[in-house]
This record gives C-alpha cells, structure tokens and sequence, in this order.
C-alpha cells in the first residue's frame, strides 16, 4: 500500500464531504506519525483535538484492549462497569451531579438542546423554546446543531432548519441582554471558539452570560467539546473563568481517539431527563469509556495540566519569532495563528504537510492543537517545518 492506493479507493468510494490533505496516516507513536509512504510527520493537530494522549498511548491502548477481552457493547438495556465508574470519575472531578454517554460533540449537543428545552417548557410554558447562540460558533453537523452554529455559511442546502435559534455577537452585552425574554430556555456558548477562528471569549462577558441566566432562570450550556479535558490547561475551560454552568457538553479529547460524547449536569438540569426520554444505542460504550477513564486518570495525574499551560506558553513563544506570524490567539494549547497579510492559512498548511508537520487551519487563522502530552523535542522539530514554510512564503 502506498499512500496514492490510498486516495485512489478514497476517491472511488468514500463520499465526498472533506477536503482532505494528501497524507495517508499509516502508524503514530506520540505527536509523530507516518504515512504509507515512510514519510514522518509532527502532529500539531491530534485529530482536531480528539488524540489527547497522541498516538497509541500505552496506558490507554492497555485500557481499551483489556475492556475489550471481557465485553465490548451491551447497549443501555443493562448495567457496565467502564460507564459508571467514567460517569464517577467525572462528577468527582468537575463537581458536577450526572452525566450523559453519547457518541461525538454535535450529539451531546442535541442532548442539551432537548435539556434546555424541556426546562423551559416545563417551567414557563410552551412559548419558553429559543436558545441564544454567539455569531461564529459552531456546535455540530447535525440539522439543529446547525441551526445552533452561529454561521450563515452554515445555514445552506438543507432546509428547514430547527427553529428556535438566535445568534447574538461575542462579547457584546447589550446586544444579549436586548435579546433575553421569556421565550428563552437556554443560551449555548463556547468559551474558545474553535473552528470560528480560535476566538477567546471576555471574562466579563462570560460572567455577565452567567449572572443573566440566574436572574432570568435560564439554563447556561457551555460547549467545551473541544476545550475541555485540559485543553486549556485547566480540567474544564470554566474555571479559569470562574463560572458554572448548568450544563457542558464533551467530546473530542475524552475519548482519545475513539468516539465518545458526554453531557455533564448540575443538581438542576440533572433532574429534567426521565427514563425514555433520551438515549443512545452506543452511549456509555465499555470499551471508549474504558479509555476515558485512563484519560482522566492522565490528564489528573499531578502536574500535567501545568506542564499543559507551561508547553502553551513556551510554543506560544516560540510562535510570536516565526516570520509571517501577525498575533498569536487561544488558551492552553489550543492556539490561534494569525498570519500576515498575503499569506494563506490553507496554502502554509498544505505545504507544511509537504514538509512533515500536520497542523490545522480555523478561518482564515492556523489552529494548533498538539496532543496534551507532546514532547519539547516534537515541538521544537514541528516549529522547525512551520518557520521553513512560512519563510519560503515571505520571501519568495
Ligand atoms: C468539534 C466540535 C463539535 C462537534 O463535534 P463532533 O464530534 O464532530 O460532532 C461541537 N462543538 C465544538 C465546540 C466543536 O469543536
């Protein structure tokens, strides 16, 4: 196999939704990869922030293939071990009161969709259904994430889209609390908005969100699909801005590599699913929450959410040096990088790949999310490919 056998069966009979970069990913160990032509790559991207612990982390391919000696799925007709003891670890961790198991990002979103809803219904009536969304977010794939993600670009081809949403601008508090009534149950944010640029919300703003919803009796849903699990440098996102909402949604990073979703509820929200209500043939799979568990067990040992936010800083630092690099944006390790006038993020990316460095674009920014736990060396050698690329672009 080579990596144009590759692309030739993809081009033949996988449909065509992405517009892939031509690299074949054969084999990782860490933030190093290989594709099927031998070639070596540094990974500034962990699969859009999903392989928190790199490629084939030992403890947790041991997790996963022990769970899957003794039982792989059972569906939610009966009781596993892997998913109450995540389920534990989680509220252990976070402080918060239940969770729900689902399978990816845009599906725990529905779930808190259908969460807000039902509270609001249940509380101030059958009128009481919008949700508040910011403008450049994104929440999901799914017909109402869409509707949800705060982009028109979003909302083409596949009308009618759910009904009920309203977009509002980042960090503008007259225009939310202008769009606060009693006909709305809950309002949806990302604290760092990732695919809409790498945008970081005000701290005041996202206290202000907070404040808001209390008075008004109105759930908070923070989406930290992709800054939770220690993205940021801190468990969950929330805390370094010292708010606490009533519901926030996981995915990416949880699973390492596998597919998971998880909605985490306090004491109010906890209370409004009933049996029947919601589910999920696949949610709590023993198997992904078996490698959940070793990534909390990871992300909490002592020390490596500082060695997270020290690894931000020192690549952040190093960015700032490169030529064609305009401002550096993002929290912990998901970081935002604007590029002077002229260049493409699209372009530099492509020819990173060229040159042995996978790293991700966001608008018209290059995004860096490296798994948690790359090394210093792996850095130094991914920085070393982006300087080359975008010093040929400068220059050229
Ligand atoms: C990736 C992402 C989603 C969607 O997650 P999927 O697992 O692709 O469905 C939702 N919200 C945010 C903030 C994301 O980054």
């Amino acid at each position: 196999m080579t990596n144009q056998d590759v692309f030739s069966k993809d081009s033949t009979y996988v449909a065509h939704t992405y517009n892939r970069f031509p690299v074949a990913v054969q084999s990782g160990c860490g933030a190093t990869v290989k594709d099927f032509d031998g070639k070596e790559y540094i990974d500034f991207g962990s699969g859009i922030g999903a392989n928190a612990l790199g490629f084939c982390n030992e403890g947790w391919v041991k997790a996963v293939t022990e769970q899957l000696h003794l039982v792989q799925h059972t569906s939610n007709l009966f009781y596993t071990l892997p998913d109450v003891l995540l389920a534990e670890r989680l509220c252990e961790i976070t402080g918060y009161s239940k969770v729900f198991f689902c399978n990816s990002g845009a599906e725990a979103n529905e779930g808190a969709i259908k969460l807000a809803r039902k509270y609001g219904r249940e509380k101030k009536g059958d009128h009481c259904h919008q949700i508040i969304t910011l403008r450049n977010s994104f929440h999901g794939r799914t017909v109402t994430t869409l509707a949800a993600t705060g982009q028109d670009s979003f909302h083409q081809h596949f009308f009618p889209f759910t009904e009920g949403f309203q977009y509002v601008s980042i960090n503008d508090r007259q225009q939310l609390s202008d769009a606060i009534d009693d006909s709305v149950c809950g309002i949806m944010v990302e604290l760092v908005q990732g695919e809409g640029g790498v945008t970081v919300l005000d701290k005041e703003y996202a206290q202000y969100l907070e404040t808001l919803c209390k008075e008004n009796d109105i759930l908070l849903i923070v989406d930290e699909v992709q800054t939770g699990i220690g993205r940021t440098g801190t468990f969950l996102c929330c805390e370094q801005y010292h708010i606490r909402p009533n519901i926030i949604t996981l995915a990416k990073g949880l699973g390492a590599g596998l597919p998971i979703g998880a909605i985490l509820m306090d004491k109010t929200s906890g209370e409004i699913f009933q049996p029947g209500q919601h589910g999920s043939t696949f949610g709590g799979n023993p198997v992904v929450c078996a490698g959940g568990i070793e990534v909390l067990k990871q992300v909490c040992t002592e020390g490596f959410l500082s060695s997270v936010s020290a690894k931000a800083a020192h690549l952040k630092g190093l960015l700032v040096t490169l030529p064609g690099v305009a401002d550096v944006s993002g929290l912990g390790l998901m970081i935002g990088v604007t590029l002077k006038e002229g260049l493409n993020a699209r372009e530099i990316a492509s020819r990173c790949a060229e040159n042995g460095l996978l790293i991700l674009t966001a608008k018209t920014k290059l995004r860096i999310m490296p798994p948690l736990n790359i090394t210093l060396e792996e850095i130094k050698r991914g920085i070393d490919v982006l300087c080359k690329c975008l010093s040929e672009q400068t220059y050229s």
